[in-house]
């Protein structure tokens, strides 16, 4: 494990002068099964692996969720060795390798991707997503990066971001990974209250019926149906629920058969916010 990027960088040359294919899995730590699941994919298409664990402050937007944040490296290293032991290279910056002494965010725009859902609830999260990210990219340099359709608005921008600063590194989505009962796999699923943990799996049962609803009715009506679920939830409050263009991310107004689209939730459970998203076409 490395904690500096001159360290990272003594290391990645050595596997650079043999000409080796390195995957770069961005994480803020607290790793689950949808981490190891980005990592696999990784492994399948590189030599080797490197996982970076480490809490961005820049891209929260409260101080509470930063602070909150669950920090588990050691338990972390232990569950990638199980993975892999010599394929995987942890990289675990310190906020000073990351940002030396000013941690602020750079100032992006994403073709407008940036404005919508995640945008407009968590003010500046993006800028200091697009800072991480681009950092981690020149840091690293890998050929590929693996992002979880989890944040999908985040997949977006990671591929705007390469596009608009060409990175030459090819970003790689993968699929969502659910526990048993269909919640999302998430570091912030450990800070849930068994009560709201055992509320949380009807997020997914939301987006799957608003699935089966969108086969036939309006964006809308699909909308209004899904908001009085949650007005029936007590352990449960909706954010926003969308259904928007995969390309845009912009809400649909009217279907067309030649766009593809994606239904999106955010909700609270207590104090904890999930996220969650399903492919409606
Ligand atoms: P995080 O540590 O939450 O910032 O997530 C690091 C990466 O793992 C991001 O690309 C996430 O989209 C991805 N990820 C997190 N949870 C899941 C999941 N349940 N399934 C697939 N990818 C995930």
């Amino acid at each position: 494990m490395f904690h500096n990027k001159l360290d990272l960088h003594n290391c990645l040359s050595k596997y650079g002068q043999s000409s080796k294919s390195i995957g770069l899995v961005p994480t803020m730590g607290a790793l689950h099964h949808g981490h190891l699941s980005l990592v696999n994919f990784g492994l399948n298409d590189n030599d080797f692996v490197v996982v970076s664990i480490f809490v961005n402050p820049t891209q929260f937007n409260n101080v509470e969720d930063l602070k909150k944040y669950p920090r588990t490296l050691e338990r972390d290293v232990k569950l990638l060795k199980t993975v892999a032991e010599e394929e995987i290279i942890v990289y675990a910056p310190t906020v000073e390798d990351i940002y030396a002494d000013n941690v602020t965010s750079k100032t992006f725009t994403f073709g407008g991707l940036e404005n919508e859902m995640e945008g407009a609830f968590r003010p500046g999260h993006f800028d200091g997503v697009g800072t991480i990210v681009k950092r981690l990219l020149e840091i690293v340099k890998p050929q590929k990066a693996y992002f979880g359709q989890k944040d999908f608005q985040q997949l977006q921008i990671v591929k705007k971001l390469v596009e608009i600063h060409k990175i030459p590194t090819e970003i790689v989505g993968c699929p969502i990974f659910r526990a048993d009962d269909g919640l999302a796999m998430s570091s912030r699923n450990e800070r849930l209250t068994s009560k709201h943990r055992a509320a949380a799996p009807f997020i997914f049962k939301t987006l799957k019926s608003a699935k089966l609803k969108f086969g036939t009715e309006s964006a809308l009506k699909v909308t209004e149906w899904v908001t009085k679920q949650f007005e029936n939830n007590n352990l449960l409050e909706l954010e926003y629920f969308l259904i928007a263009d995969v390309e845009t991310l912009k809400p649909v107004k009217r279907k067309s058969t030649k766009k593809t689209y994606r239904a999106f939730i955010a909700a609270y459970a207590g104090d904890i916010r999930l996220i969650d998203n399903i492919a409606l076409n």
